[in-house]
């Protein structure tokens, strides 16, 4: 028998979600699918977007470079880098965009030879404060940019800080300090929180990530109420079955007590694969169609379920830990973390199946 951990990966729901992306405004939209696509597979995600993605976005040169080799020919922009004068030419050779967000990437670029004009989106801060030229420091950097012959300004961009927050007092403070300035291109603000929010009217292409996996980041809007389907569910089975008495503890440090006399199910799957070690005695699993509670500490290769409620739960059962019965979100909440963050870890030792 094969270890039965893995991760089905529903191609039609990351279609759908880009959908509901689309379907919320009538702005464009560039797929973010940096860091191997949120754990899903930057190339795979990519492939299945490519008859409706009006474009990708990636952190670096490096997987932009990637999805050109795999044979993309979509607009690619990256997010995040700094670029040096190879890293430019690179751009330039494959097609690919970047943001620039600081006047050093201009003085980078003046050391390249170009083969061909690089289009360009100015970053700019609006109260993130991460990366980005300041508003008041933007119309220089855009002068800079239209003063070079090898560059094309296509867009002027920023990133929301807190549009995940149920108090969108700040959300709003940024957007207006963006669509109160007199730009020379069209906009790009919108992350998923922000779509999920209705987009802004004032942009013309938005960037969602996240919630093209199935996810929610927003605190107060469940993916479900967003009409996202998740598309990845990450499976596992009972590899072992037994019961202990009430006052009985399980696993290490013997953080767990039953309060009865209990069976308990044994799931192939532990932070060896990317679970998350924090999930604590509580967090839902589901165990042969019925939720379940994850008891004592996750270890690197297994975990432990109570199934006393589950009799016909028996070794080889199947067990969802997140996906289409369990909500990711959810599970994130209850081990102080954030969905991105489980999709990013799940290790190369979980078989993907594509569906
Ligand atoms: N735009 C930028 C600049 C980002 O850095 C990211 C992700 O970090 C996104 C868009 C997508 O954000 P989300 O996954 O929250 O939709």
């Amino acid at each position: 028998m094969t270890r039965p951990t893995r991760a089905l990966l529903k191609w039609s729901n990351l279609r759908h979600n880009y959908r509901k992306a689309r379907e919320a405004t009538s702005h464009e939209a560039y797929a973010v699918i940096k860091s191997d696509g949120y754990g899903h597979g930057m190339v795979a995600c990519a492939n299945a977007l490519s008859g409706e993605a009006d474009g990708f976005a990636v952190a670096c040169v490096d997987e932009a470079v990637k999805l050109r080799n795999a044979g993309i020919r979509q607009p690619v922009l990256v997010l995040e880098g700094a670029y040096d004068a190879e890293e430019w030419e690179q751009a330039s050779e494959h097609h690919i965009q970047l943001a620039v967000h600081h006047p050093q990437q201009l003085k980078d670029r003046a050391e390249a030879q170009l083969s061909d004009d690089v289009a360009v989106w100015l970053k700019v801060s609006s109260g993130m404060n991460r990366l980005g030229v300041k508003l008041e420091d933007a119309p220089e950097m855009i002068a800079r940019i239209r003063n070079d012959r090898g560059l094309i300004l296509r867009h002027v961009m920023s990133h929301f800080a807190t549009s995940d927050e149920a108090d969108t007092s700040f959300y709003e403070e940024q957007k207006q300090r963006m669509i109160s300035h007199a730009w020379p291109v069209p906009l790009s603000l919108s992350n998923s929180a922000s779509v999920i929010r209705g987009g802004v009217a004032e942009e013309k292409v938005m960037r969602p990530g996240i919630m093209l996996y199935g996810s929610s980041p927003c605190e107060d809007i469940s993916a479900l109420e967003a009409g996202l389907k998740p598309v990845m569910t990450l499976q596992s089975a009972l590899i072992s079955v037994h019961n202990v008495k009430a006052g009985d503890t399980v696993g290490y440090g013997c953080t767990w007590t039953a309060p009865r006399d209990s069976r308990i199910g044994v799931v192939a799957i532990g932070y060896g694969d990317g679970y998350p070690r924090h999930a604590p005695t509580g967090t839902p699993v589901n165990v042969a169609g019925q939720s379940c509670s994850l008891v004592g500490r996750v270890s690197m290769d297994m975990l432990t379920v109570d199934i006393t409620d589950v009799p016909e739960a028996t070794i080889g059962s199947p067990v969802e830990l997140w996906g289409e019965l369990v909500d990711v979100d959810e599970v994130a909440r209850l081990a102080g973390t954030i969905s991105y963050e489980l999709y990013c870890r799940l290790t190369q030792r979980v078989p993907r199946i594509n569906l």
